[in-house]
């Protein structure tokens, strides 16, 4: 508590670090992004895993001021699930109050009501398929995008379906990224022409770069 008796906005930060956004409709621009510590899921496919418990507890202008040291226009807020901390929301008022780009990438398993998202539509190989939450469909617009890391053509199939159950396409972009290391690039490519179906494929502009490191 501070002197006044008023608890500080804080949040679990794991890593704050400037990188080339790697996905989606900003990909290419550098972008600071900042990884909030935990997340309630456990896809079989995580990249993130040291991010589920480690970080240190920041003041929302100690955010502010690290993310304004990187002078970038674009910022990404990203886990873990970064949702699953209820002073996200305030995180993301103030970067847009401050004038920045920006991005929430989220897992689809919390409530999206309150933002314009990027939200991961968890397929069945991610072993979270029971956690997508179908009312958040409802909320998404135009501004938004939804992804499915597809690890398989079972993945492939039941996203195809997904799509169509729920006319997500007429409400938001798709995006199809192949689970890095799991799924052919090559392969969705040509299962997605094959189809005529009308979703973006993306690679991980940073796992090709980078390959699987953190803080890149
Ligand atoms: S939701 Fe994201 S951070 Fe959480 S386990 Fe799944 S891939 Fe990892």
């Amino acid at each position: 508590m501070s002197e006044q008796g008023v608890k500080p906005e804080r949040l679990r930060i794991n890593e704050i670090f400037h990188s080339l956004q790697g996905e989606a409709d900003c990909v290419g621009f550098p972008t600071v992004f900042v990884r909030l510590t935990g997340c309630p899921l456990r896809c079989q496919y995580c990249d993130t895993e040291y991010a589920f418990h480690a970080g240190d507890w920041l003041d929302l202008e100690a955010i502010l001021e690290k993310v304004r040291s990187f002078g970038a226009s674009y910022v990404c807020v990203t886990g873990g699930e970064p949702l699953a901390q209820p002073n996200c929301l305030k995180l993301l008022a103030r970067l847009c109050d401050a004038g920045y780009q920006v991005s929430l990438e989220t897992s689809g398993a919390l409530d999206v009501a309150a933002v314009d998202a990027r939200i991961d539509v968890k397929t069945p190989a991610s072993n979270e398929a029971s956690r997508n939450r179908i009312e958040n469909f409802q909320h998404l617009t135009a501004r938004d995008q939804l992804k499915f890391v597809i690890c398989s053509r079972e993945d492939y199939d039941w996203s195809k379906a997904f799509l169509q159950e729920h006319h997500l396409g007429e409400r938001c972009r798709i995006l199809f990224s192949p689970s890095y290391n799991q799924l052919s690039p090559t392969l969705l490519a040509e299962w997605i022409l094959a189809d005529r179906l009308p979703v973006r494929f993306q690679m991980q502009l940073h796992k090709i770069l980078w390959g699987d490191v953190p803080g890149k």
